[in-house]
């Protein structure tokens, strides 16, 4: 999958932003947001003054329900699970938590009654992250709290960072098939499918057309209104012929001002009407750079099956288009020819 957009032709790509989630680096760790779900009022305002003196930020839930609501309201880096809670089992809460879609990442500390084995399995398996028997030191609470923050900040690091590298990779990938200037197709890339397509074409005998495109004098832009607006205009003109061309067909860009379009399972007579109507919305087109002129085109058209001409390979379809452009510039430009 590309992490481009291809619509009308053309490759657009989605930004960087598209991939960055938000993050929770070893940077902030200090500043974290602690939900603490116990029951027993007295230990739960201990555990926040020790916790808030840290440097923390505590929310309170005394049962299951109010801290699955608190969760879903406010983000929160780290649960503090009472085991014990009059309305939920802690594992159940712990559960719940680690299949919700937008929870599952949060570092869970299961406070057990005991430390029976028991209870520490129960509590792992329902997914928490580690245990702390009570009662429980605070300076351990502190050091365990720390330790899950760490983890999870740097799995969350590495995974941020394997999302850039993927969305470079994916940026390489798209920028290896496509025209820097134009955004359509590179001469490359439109290869690769032609090879596709004529294998396709020949196996199952489906008819395949090839459309070769040049600008009518585009030198004559360059040296009238510079280098700059000639690039500009060549960007316009890839619209127009993008968006005139179907979805099914391929359009890329051949080098300098020509272009190919690939028309898989089209016979001759259509490549000549979409061909007759690129023709038409170039010569009609109003060029937002160059508004007092009017641009043409020449295009060479070539299909198989071919009734003289024995096309047996991509090369020699593309040859035919290439003659088939030439006859139409000796021939006076703005027209189309076909071999
Ligand atoms: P013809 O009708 O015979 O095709 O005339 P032409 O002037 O279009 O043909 P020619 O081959 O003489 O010139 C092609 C011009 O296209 C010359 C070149 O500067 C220009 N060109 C090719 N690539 C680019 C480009 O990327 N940007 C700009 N601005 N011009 C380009
Ligand atoms: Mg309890
Ligand atoms: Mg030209
Ligand atoms: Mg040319």
């Amino acid at each position: 999958m590309l992490a481009g957009v291809i619509k009308n032709n053309v490759i657009y790509f989605k930004s960087a932003n598209f991939f960055k989630k938000k993050c929770y680096t070893t940077a902030n760790m200090g500043r974290a947001r602690i939900l603490l779900v116990e029951d027993s009022r007295t230990q739960a305002e201990t555990a926040k003054d020790f916790l808030e003196k840290n440097g923390y930020e505590v929310i309170l839930a005394g049962n299951g329900k109010t801290a699955i609501k608190a969760v879903k309201t406010a983000p929160v880096d780290i649960i503090l699970l009472d085991l014990v809670l009059p309305d939920m089992n802690g594992n159940e809460v712990c559960r719940w938590l680690k299949l919700n879609e937008d929870t599952k990442g949060i570092p869970i500390i299961m406070l057990t009654v005991k430390g029976e084995v028991t209870d520490k399995v129960a509590g792992l398996e329902a997914g928490a992250d580690d245990y702390l028997p009570k009662p429980y030191d605070n300076v351990e609470l502190n050091a365990r709290i720390y330790a899950c923050l760490r983890t999870k900040a740097l799995q969350d690091e590495l995974r941020q960072k394997n999302l850039q590298l993927e969305c470079l990779l994916k940026k390489v990938e798209i920028m290896a098939v496509t025209d820097q200037l134009t955004g359509i197709y590179n001469r490359r890339q439109v290869e690769t499918v032609l090879e596709k397509e004529f294998k396709t074409a020949i196996r199952y005998k489906t008819p395949l057309s090839c459309m070769m495109i040049d600008i009518d004098h585009f030198k004559a832009v360059n040296d009238a209104f510079g280098h700059h607006i000639g690039d500009a205009v060549l960007k316009e003109i890839t619209k127009v012929i993008a968006e005139t061309a179907r979805e099914a067909d391929t359009v890329a860009r051949w080098g300098g001002e020509e272009f190919i379009v690939i028309l898989p399972q089209t016979k001759k007579e259509e490549a000549m009407q979409a061909a007759s109507r690129m023709l038409k919305a170039i010569s009609e087109h109003n060029f937002q750079d160059i508004p007092n002129e009017r641009l043409t085109v020449s295009i060479g058209v070539t299909s198989i099956p071919h009734l003289s001409l024995d096309i047996d390979s991509e090369e020699k379809l593309i040859q035919a288009a290439d003659c088939a452009l030439y006859d139409a510039k000796k021939k006076g430009r703005n027209r189309i020819e076909s071999a």
